[in-house]
């Protein structure tokens, strides 16, 4: 089963995607995610220039084999632009050894160990009130867990919080990532954070009782004492994580963070490959890990960090923002449901146009998604669709703190 063509497309639906379509001889097509939020040409470049050339010819059925040669063959290894665009290679390629099996893609991955996903949605708001009404929102959309994102008082503009001015809350419910020629700019102060994040925790949980999950994300802002602090003050309101608290580069960090808290913690949606797991997972010093199929390598890799966790009792929160194509979220859905150590799925929805550009077959029914039983992924590209919404520059924000300097975003 010879691959016969490769394309790579960039559309802008309702935000930018790098989708690789890759054909065999016999007319087989598979799709793969290879979206990089900001920094997308980086990788349909590599992938055009440095990687679709080395496909043609070579068989579709030898998913391990062409990982390996993409990987080792390059020399230069690992990082998010490589990684994306060997990412989408694999899942395209497992795409297409579903569909020549005639089974949906979980199947091939040892079949579902669940009935479905269990999903979290994202609530925010610029008060107390605001938040309650967008944690009722979720609640009335099926989500069985809900993230929480704030303002913070004296903090213009803060990650995570759709109704701001930099959030851009008319294309979704919270999309940083702005259209323009320049990143917007935010602001932080890390006492301001601590001092503020507890109070909006003990009014959601005396809102909403003790039973409902929650989840919390601190985007690498915060220095690993300042994260046990967190980690510690939000205990009694009992997180099912806290998510990114350090800078990710620094596993060492999380020793500290897990010393001085028992708050579940979750890591990992910058991180390329098992090597930025090493110490995390062998030492048990996370309980999820947060990495995208789109940004890790695709199903293949990820399949084997997660193998790997599970022997470690960690298990899957597969990072699923806007960012990841509903191709990427097929991946990952595949994934989860066929996995034994999975966690929980982060799933915002895509907008209308872009369900219009990329046709799906997964469903969310009640918090629960379902990747489908369509043949393959169950994602295919309508290029029409695609070709009306050209690419447009867009960044993700970055952080200013209040005498000018640069911080963790
Ligand atoms: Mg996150």
């Amino acid at each position: 089963m010879k691959i016969r063509s490769a394309e790579v497309i960039v559309s802008s639906p309702d935000r930018n995607f790098v989708t690789l379509k890759i054909t065999t001889e016999e007319g087989i097509t598979g799709l793969g995610d290879a979206t990089l939020n900001g920094r997308e040409l980086a990788v349909s470049a590599y992938l055009e220039h440095h990687v679709v050339p080395l496909l043609i010819g070579r068989d579709a059925h030898r998913i391990e084999d062409t990982w390996q040669f993409l990987y080792r063959g390059a020399y230069w290894r690992r990082g998010p632009v490589t990684m994306a665009a060997i990412a989408a290679v694999d899942v395209a390629l497992w795409d297409i050894k579903a569909k020549a099996a005639g089974m949906p893609l979980y199947q091939l991955l040892g079949g579902a160990s669940r009935t479905a996903v269990r999903a979290y949605g994202h609530a925010s708001g610029r008060d107390v009130p605001e938040i309650l009404d967008s944690v009722r929102e979720h609640l009335e959309l099926g989500y069985k867990s809900i993230r929480i994102q704030t303002a913070v008082p004296g903090i213009n503009a803060v990650y995570g919080v759709a109704a701001q001015p930099t959030a851009g809350g008319v294309r979704y419910d919270y999309e940083p990532a702005q259209r323009a020629a320049l990143p917007a700019e935010e602001d932080w102060d890390s006492r301001a954070y601590l001092r503020h994040i507890p109070t909006v925790f003990e009014a959601v949980r005396n809102e909403f009782g003790p039973e409902l999950p929650l989840l919390h994300d601190g985007h690498h802002r915060l220095t690993p004492i300042q994260a046990a602090r967190l980690g510690k003050s939000l205990e009694p309101y009992d997180l099912f994580w806290l998510e990114d608290c350090t800078p990710a580069e620094n596993q060492d960090a999380l020793r500290l963070v897990r010393q001085h808290t028992t708050t579940p913690l979750a890591i990992g949606e910058v991180f390329n490959t098992v090597w930025d797991y090493q110490t995390l997972i062998r030492e048990q010093l996370i309980d999820y890990v947060r990495s995208a199929v789109t940004h890790t390598g695709g199903i293949s890799a990820m399949k084997k960090i997660l193998d790997y966790a599970a022997q470690y009792q960690i298990k899957s929160g597969i990072h699923g923002p806007t960012d990841i194509s509903p191709v990427g979220m097929a991946a990952a859905l595949h994934l989860d449901l066929a996995i034994h150590n999975f966690g929980i799925q982060e799933y915002m929805r895509h907008g209308d146009l872009t369900n219009e550009v990329f046709e799906q077959s997964f469903t969310f029914v009640d918090g629960y998604l379902h990747p489908g039983d369509q043949p393959g992924l169950g994602v295919e590209l309508n290029l029409e669709a695609a070709a009306s919404h050209p690419y447009e520059p867009a960044y993700l924000p970055f952080n200013r703190l209040k005498d000018g300097t640069i911080h963790d975003w």
